[in-house]
């Protein structure tokens, strides 16, 4: 059996629990290898490692923090291949998509790559007589990324890309799930002339993220995950005064007005709802059609393009997508499909009990369509996060604006129209932190920022672009005069102003 051990400067040693995760080929049903699960003596390690190290990196001129970033896109460019093989093999999304996990990490990095730029402080030139004021931005010291199984390339960089560019030491301890991709990623940093310690990565499950917690030497947290989860870190971390962000679940709606081009809305529902086995934080499971006569229509050209959808193995460059990641969550994904149908919601075309012939043992699920849903059902309250797509009527605009608004997630919307108006109106007044307009997927790229409000995101700071980089650093303002011996005739009894 493949062993997956931590990446810890000096090995991982006797100081692990002993304990090991199993970790599945999704598309075969066969267990790969284990990895290990690690406590909180090993992240002490690691923690000693990391604060050794920390400060010649913290001190080490922007530019040449730069050239590591610089290297590792290239080396990364290099593997790719390799690591989307890797990463589809344990998480079950399919190669070309698996890329895609790879690449939109790869895009945090490059705007990594210009950390000399993005960091630079703020200056005012005699901001008063004789008087300057600038800030800078400093490392908070050792940071921690506590990351969820559905993107195993991209969150890992999102984090440690900024955390690491902008000065501080990074532990990362990824989900036990899917953990080879963030071992190799941290190898190809080490190859990529990272001192050795900088970027670690620890495995495990709740032992090892409550010791994150508590660990009075990490001063910052950033977790993607589910909601429940992603409110105890924000609460927990928190409480032991560290910052903290929390990213959690999501169930995403897409509005189709009656004037959208529906052939191009169905292509877009298509890929967003079952690409990855609907198992992305913006995946489109909901979608809210504007009208019946709108229903209608977009039912029926769902109905052959669900049908004609191929599911197969990871590896199967025809398939449009592969197993959901485990046995316990294919069973749970089957589970709400029941729930759905005990609560009175249509069951279109029904994906439970898939088997993918010759691959009996893979956790598929075949393409899920249930229509009629309504607000008070529990299956539409929740997250499946699954190839699962639920159709709940509107029967006008301020209806399909109010489904996501006052939904508990809030992480991605889109809008399907023509209406420039009906748009402008609906981004501006949803209640949901990611919107687009005529696009399915609307994460934003690199150097603007990603984060959902209400349940999907605890904390004030999104991730990457400028707002990564204020999470991963702190901001010290410097006010300065240098008298020239005569005396300025300035007292500081009375508050000083520059009116
Ligand atoms: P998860 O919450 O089960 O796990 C996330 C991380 O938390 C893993 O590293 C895991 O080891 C750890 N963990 C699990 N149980 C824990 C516990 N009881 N205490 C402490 N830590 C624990 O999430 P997942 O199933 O890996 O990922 C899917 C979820 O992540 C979905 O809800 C999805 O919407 C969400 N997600 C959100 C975003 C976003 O940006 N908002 C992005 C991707 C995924």
């Amino acid at each position: 059996m493949r062993q997956i051990d931590h990446f810890i400067t000096g090995g991982s040693g006797s100081a692990g629990s002993g304990r090991k995760h199993q970790v599945w080929n999704p598309s075969t049903g066969e267990v790969q290898a284990e990895v290990a699960l690690g406590d909180a003596a090993l992240l002490a390690k690691a923690v000693e490692t990391a604060k050794q190290v920390q400060p010649g990196w913290a001190a080490t001129n922007p530019q040449r923090r730069a050239r590591v970033m610089f290297k590792f896109k290239q080396l990364i460019e290099d593997h790719m291949q390799e690591l989307a093989e890797l990463l589809s093999s344990e998480h079950g999304k399919v190669i070309d998509d698996a890329k895609g996990d790879v690449q939109r990490g790869l895009e945090v990095i490059e705007f990594a790559c210009g950390i000399p730029q993005a960091g630079k402080g703020e200056y005012t030139t005699s901001a008063g007589p004789g008087i300057d004021v600038y800030s800078m931005r400093q490392p908070l010291g050792i940071g921690a990324g506590i990351t969820p199984f559905n993107f195993p390339a991209m969150i890992p960089m999102w984090m440690f890309g900024m955390a690491i560019a902008a000065g501080n030491a990074f532990i990362l301890k990824p989900s036990e799930r899917d953990p080879s991709v963030p071992v190799r990623l941290a190898e190809l940093f080490l190859e990529a002339g990272a001192p050795e310690g900088l970027l670690q990565v620890l495995h495990g499950d709740k032992e090892m993220v409550d010791a994150i917690l508590d660990h009075p030497d990490i001063a910052a947290i950033s977790f993607v995950g589910s909601s429940d989860i992603a409110q105890y870190i924000y609460e927990r971390g928190a409480a032991n005064h560290k910052r903290v962000q929390a990213f959690g679940g999501a169930k995403n709606h897409g509005v189709v007005m009656p004037d959208a081009d529906l052939d191009q809305v169905v292509n877009d529902l298509a890929g967003a709802a079952f690409g990855s086995a609907g198992e992305r934080c913006m995946a489109l499971p909901v979608v809210v059609p504007v009208g019946e006569d709108t229903a209608e229509r977009l039912k029926a050209k769902l109905i052959p393009a669900i049908n004609a959808l191929r599911v197969g193995v990871s590896n199967d460059p025809e398939a449009h997508y592969g197993p959901v990641v485990t046995p316990e969550h294919k069973a749970r994904i089957e589970s709400w499909i029941d729930t759905a149908e005990q609560e009175g919601a249509e069951i279109v075309i029904d994906g439970r009990g898939f088997s993918l012939q010759g691959h009996e043992n893979g956790f598929f699920v075949g393409p899920t369509l249930i229509d009629h849903v309504t607000p008070d059902m529990e299956s539409y309250k929740e997250e499946i996060f699954g190839p699962v797509l639920q159709i709940v009527r509107a029967k006008d605009f301020e209806d399909a604006l109010r489904l996501p608004s006052e939904h508990q997630y809030g992480n991605g919307v889109a809008i399907f129209t023509r209406n420039g108006h009906a748009a402008r109106e609906f981004a501006a007044r949803v209640n949901v932190g990611m919107v687009g307009i005529n696009v399915p997927i609307p994460v934003p790229v690199s150097y603007h920022s990603f984060g959902g409000w209400k349940r999907s995101g605890f904390g004030d700071i999104d991730q990457y672009g400028m707002e990564g980089l204020r999470f991963w650093t702190k901001s010290k303002k410097v006010t300065q005069r240098w008298p020239d011996g005569g005396g300025d005739g300035s007292n500081a009894f009375v508050i000083p102003t520059m009116g």
